[in-house]
């Protein structure tokens, strides 16, 4: 799951994004409105966390423009203000929730997995290829009815390569909705998450869950599938 954090205050936007980043989360930061919207209107994302009070371009402005070109996106609302007329404006303009300042990381956690919990409920929980099962509510993996342990960071991996089942990704789609812009030049990252999924996925099965497409990418499930 990718995030974008739209923030100027830098000492809290980093803090914010390493708390989510140790939760598994991939989060580009933005540190006005102007580079949020960039951002926003370049990369796929699953969630964006939006201050109001922002340099160049206004928070609610930034939202503005999101919404004109994308209805799906999550998007939630920080905001120091907490009068009744700014609540209905934000969600007039088509924000999902809002936090005010100041608020523990907690708290915005349970806003954003609320948020994204709401995202997956319009999607599939659990993805089942043979005797592999992967549940996106409680992010429990099973082959053979055995529990696999991971990393929050292989199992974000994992449900993105199970998601798009029997499709082709190359490391540049992986690079973009498991990692960050902070890795943007370490493409062997993926070979070596790969490798550890690998290990503990498919060793000792027959059917091999990820497959290599040379020169491509990987496919995950297609010796399954076919
Ligand atoms: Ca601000």
């Amino acid at each position: 799951m990718r995030i974008l954090l739209v923030e100027d205050e830098q000492k809290l936007a980093n803090s914010l994004a390493n708390n989510l980043r140790s939760e598994g989360f991939a989060v580009d930061l933005a540190f006005n409105g102007e580079s949020g919207k960039d951002h926003a209107l370049t990369y796929a994302y699953d969630l964006i966390i939006l201050d109001v009070m922002l340099p160049v371009i206004d928070g609610s402005e930034v939202l503005k423009i999101i919404r004109a070109k994308n209805r799906n996106v999550p998007i939630l609302m920080l905001t120091a203000r907490d009068s009744v007329q700014d609540k209905v404006k934000f969600f007039e303009a088509g924000a999902d929730d809002y936090l005010t300042k100041p608020f523990s990381f907690a708290e915005l956690f349970v806003r954003v997995k609320a948020l994204l919990r709401r995202r997956l409920a319009s999607q599939v929980d659990v993805i089942q290829i043979e005797d592999f099962e992967l549940d996106r509510m409680t992010h429990i993996v099973k082959r053979a009815k055995k529990r696999i342990d991971l990393s929050n960071k292989e199992y974000a991996l994992l449900e993105y390569l199970a998601i798009n089942a029997g499709r082709v990704l190359s490391r540049s789609m992986i690079m973009e909705h498991v990692w960050d812009q902070s890795f943007e030049n370490l493409t062997n990252i993926v070979d070596v998450y790969i490798r550890q999924l690998r290990t503990k996925i498919d060793e000792g099965y027959k059917a091999k869950l990820i497959s290599t497409v040379r020169g491509s990418g990987y496919v995950f499930g297609k010796e399954a599938i076919d």
